[in-house]
Parts: C-alpha cells; sequence; structure tokens
C-alpha cells in the first residue's frame, strides 16, 4: 500500500510532470480559450491615421461662426484625397482620415448649412474630436503575453494590432475510460443495480473547461483484460488519460494492477484527503495518467485539484493561474484527525478577503451539493474544530 502524501506534495508532483506542449499554428477568430505561446506585439501604430471620432466636418481649426466652403467627403474606408485649406471644410464619418490640411473636426450638430456653405457654430480647436495614431497601440508594443489564455477581448486586440495568426500551445488529447459493470450510457434504462455513467460526460466538460480537447469517453466492464487494452489504446493517443472507478483495493478494482503492467511509472497512489484519497497519479512520457476515484464527487473534486493544475502546465499557463488562493472560513469545520478535507464551498468577497463557505452536504455520493458549490475549501487534518474566521486555502473547483 503507497504512502498517502498531502494534497500540496500530490499537486506539486503533478506539476513537475506536467510539461508545456508544442505550439501550434492557429487563425486568430478560432483561438479563443488557446493560450498564446508567444507574445503578441502591434504591427503598426492604431490608430493608423489620424481619424474622425465623430460625424461632422474636417475644418482647421479656427474661432466660432465660421462660414466654410464643402469640397468634398471622407468616408470610412474612403478617405478625401486632396489636400484642405483654411475656409474649407470636408463632410466626414466617424473612423474616417481626417484629410491633409485639416486639424480639426467639428461635430455635425454644431454645424448648420447654408447652401454649399457649412457653418461652424462653435470654435474648432486644434485636435478637437479627431484620434490621433497611437493612441491605441504603438508600432511594437507587447499587447498580450506569452502564457495568456486569449478572451473575446484578447481576440479583438490581436486582430485590430494586424495579427491574422497566433503561436499557441497545442490542445492536450484527453481519454476518458470510466470502468464499472453498473455504468449504463446516459438515457439507458437501468436494471437491477445499474446506475448511468454520470463520470464520463462530467469530466468530459471539466476536461474541455480546462482546454483539453477529450476523445469519447468510453465505459470498461470490471475485468483485468478489458482496462489493460483500453488503457493502452488511450495511452498511445493521449496527453493524458482519466479512468473512473475500479481504483481502490476491491476484488473488482484492476486499475492499478493494468497501469503497472503496462508501465505507467506510480508518482502517488493515495492524498490524504477526503473525498478522494484513492486518486492515483502516474507517467508513461509523455503521457500523464489519472487514476480518479468513482465516487462522483471525489472524481470531480480529483480532478480539479490535480488533473485541472497538469492541464493549464500543459498548455503553458503560469502555475499562479491554478494556485491556491487565501480565504477565511465563514462557518465552523469539524476536522478529521488524519485526513485534509476537501469541502464543496461557496466562495463569497468580503472586501479583500475571499470568505469560503463549505456547503451542508458533502457525500461523495452527493452530485447534487455539486450544484451550489464554486471552490474547494480545504481543511487540515487535526483534532477538533476549525473555528469560523480560521485561514484555509481555496482550490477552485472546475464547473
Ligand atoms: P469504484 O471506485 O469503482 O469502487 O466506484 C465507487 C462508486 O462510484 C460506486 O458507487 C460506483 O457505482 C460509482 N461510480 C463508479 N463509476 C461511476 C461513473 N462513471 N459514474 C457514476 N458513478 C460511478
Ligand atoms: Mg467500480
Amino acid at each position: 500500500v503507497a504512502a498517502e502524501i498531502t494534497v500540496f506534495e500530490a499537486r506539486r508532483r503533478v506539476l513537475a510532470a506536467a510539461a508545456q506542449l508544442d505550439q501550434e499554428t492557429a487563425e486568430v477568430a478560432r483561438a479563443l480559450d488557446r493560450v498564446l505561446a508567444a507574445d503578441i506585439r502591434a504591427t503598426a501604430d492604431i490608430p493608423a491615421f489620424p481619424c474622425s471620432a465623430m460625424d461632422g466636418y474636417a475644418v482647421t481649426a479656427g474661432p466660432a461662426d465660421r462660414r466654410l466652403a464643402l469640397i468634398g467627403e471622407s468616408r470610412a474606408g474612403t478617405p478625401f484625397p486632396v489636400r484642405l485649406e483654411t475656409g474649407q471644410a470636408v463632410r466626414i464619418s466617424t473612423g474616417a482620415s481626417v484629410p491633409a490640411g485639416a486639424d480639426a473636426v467639428v461635430r455635425q450638430e454644431d454645424t448648420h448649412r447654408d447652401g454649399d456653405v457649412v457653418v461652424a457654430d462653435v470654435a474648432a480647436e486644434s485636435g478637437a474630436n479627431i484620434r490621433r495614431p497611437g493612441e491605441d497601440m504603438r508600432a511594437g508594443e507587447r499587447l498580450l503575453a506569452a502564457g495568456g489564455r486569449l478572451d473575446p477581448a484578447a481576440l479583438a486586440v490581436a486582430v485590430a494590432a494586424g495579427v491574422g495568426t497566433v503561436a499557441v500551445t497545442r490542445r492536450p488529447r484527453v481519454a476518458i475510460l470510466c470502468t464499472g459493470d453498473e455504468l449504463r450510457a446516459p438515457g439507458e434504462p437501468l436494471g437491477p443495480g445499474q446506475i448511468h455513467n454520470s463520470n464520463g460526460p462530467m469530466l468530459t466538460a471539466q476536461a474541455e473547461r480546462c482546454g483539453g480537447e477529450p476523445s469519447e469517453a468510453l465505459r470498461l466492464p470490471d475485468d483485468p483484460d478489458a482496462t489493460e487494452s483500453a488503457l493502452r489504446t488511450a495511452l498511445e493517443r493521449s496527453d493524458v488519460v482519466l479512468i473512473s472507478g475500479g481504483v481502490s483495493v476491491g476484488p473488482h478494482d484492476h486499475v492499478r494492477p493494468a497501469l503497472d503492467r503496462i508501465g505507467v511509472e506510480q508518482r502517488f497512489g493515495s492524498v490524504a484527503m477526503r473525498p478522494g484519497r484513492p486518486t492515483w497519479f502516474g507517467v508513461r512520457a509523455p503521457t500523464l495518467v489519472f487514476a480518479l476515484p468513482g465516487n462522483p464527487v471525489s472524481a470531480a473534486v480529483a480532478f480539479s485539484l490535480f488533473a485541472a493544475p497538469a492541464l493549464a502546465a500543459l498548455q503553458g499557463l503560469p502555475a499562479a493561474a491554478t494556485d491556491l488562493r487565501a480565504a477565511e472560513l465563514a462557518i465552523p469545520v469539524r476536522c478529521h484527525p488524519h485526513r485534509a478535507q476537501a469541502l464543496l464551498s461557496r466562495c463569497e468577497h468580503r472586501g479583500a478577503m475571499l470568505l469560503a463557505r463549505p456547503c451542508p452536504r458533502q457525500g461523495s455520493h452527493v452530485l447534487t451539493a455539486l450544484l451550489d458549490a464554486t471552490s474547494l475549501a480545504l481543511i487540515p487534518s487535526g483534532e477538533g474544530e476549525l473555528p469560523a474566521g480560521s485561514p484555509i486555502q481555496l482550490a477552485e473547483l472546475v464547473r
């Protein structure tokens, strides 16, 4: 029986084994949630040309009540090609190039027309209503750093900066195997003693949330040969293998011996925590294997604490992205003498402080309790009770 290690040591061993995957090129518009493998810099000053912030008239700076000859129009995408002289005006749209010679824009609302003459009712100061080149971005400026995840704003910035394709880390391929003779597919009618395979869809979705590329989840019978052969195939095809159930030491638990036969090297076999104690982690380079408990809450917790940081590291996210956060307990919690507890909790903000409020129901089979939880409050082992206000650490529950 393998020695139990702490949650922290287990996470450290996972991160030590998870090296960033190679990079590939992706079209910006398809790169949502991908992690940048290289910095993104502006290819030019943006705006690239002086342009109007308003619909109105491009003019030279001057006092109120000027009568100006209208000589043409500058539209967005179609600049006016001729130099503007004092005493002239060019109709201009928002975003259109300010013609040479003009150094101010008078808003449409601040003018009136008198035949071909535009009367500027207000004074125009030099620079008024003009967006200067480089106001948003400077050519060569670093806009997005390697290791950042591309969100909608980052995609827009990259495109505006002139970028069409980005260097991103390859998405980790994740295989999901669910062991258990009792498991049936979603919606399938159940016979006596059978249950639906909820871990399959849950782990698939969690892997996807963490940027992984899950393959179709497979159900496996509690059979040594079937377990071994499915694991062999999964190892060939994947960066990460998640296998749920069958990881304890019962007569129908075949996962550990199968992993051993295949040559997956154990990095830990048991974590001093509740739920999720029998979580197993090993490596057959370059693939990482997580054998997760079958109990659904335990599987969700073990995924969040161990597989999620691995997926982040494989994609090149900085460790800080999955670091534990400091929080305070909102209510007292009874400690377990030998094991840390990972309690399903809601995380609330109290000023600058995070408050962790453990959910009332914590059973490793009580799936519905997951619905109320955002986080995992890590309660150290010990005697007695941890009072409200105690400092603890908080992990994100992937959901
Ligand atoms: P095991 O780890 O295989 O001993 O399973 C522990 C508990 O989790 C048992 O009650 C199983 O029926 C249940 N379980 C195992 N696999 C799954 C699964 N894929 N979906 C839902 N429950 C599961
Ligand atoms: Mg089982």
